[in-house]
């Protein structure tokens, strides 16, 4: 995907709150319809557009770089939900079914290896300095 600017972006994402603002009118609007074929048919429309409005959302923060989690179709986004007490790293969390990444015991094994490694090649380093 080509880089958009961020005010490209702002309006991109206007455009689709005002979308979805219709689409909700709409649907405020149809409850008041008897039902119909035409009601079916104007119930699925939204459907669609709601989904529509869903992914185009999900294409937006993708392209700006927001860790999506796959839990439902269309992905969720993953919102920064604080910071990693081990590593100091950010932690995305899914706001429909609540899964974290990096997760959070992901990154103090992380940091555990880490901390590993450095202790051997300190060891290694001090062994050769010994020879
Ligand atoms: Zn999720």
């Amino acid at each position: 995907m080509d880089v958009v600017d961020p005010a490209t972006w702002a309006s991109i994402k206007q455009a689709i709150g005002t979308i979805r603002d219709a689409v909700g009118l709409a649907r405020d609007v149809k409850q008041f319809l008897p039902p119909s074929k035409q009601e079916e048919n104007i119930a699925h429309s939204l459907d669609t557009a709601d989904r529509a409005i869903d992914l185009a959302e999900v294409q937006i923060a993708k392209g700006l770089g927001y860790n999506l989690c796959q839990c439902a179709f269309p992905p969720k986004i993953m919102l920064k939900n604080g910071m990693c007490e081990q590593t100091g790293r950010e932690i995305f969390s899914c706001q429909a079914c609540g899964s974290e990444y990096p997760n959070r015991l992901q990154e103090q094994r992380r940091k555990e290896r880490q901390e590993a490694t450095t202790l051997a090649n300190r060891a290694q380093r001090d062994r050769w300095m010994a020879r």
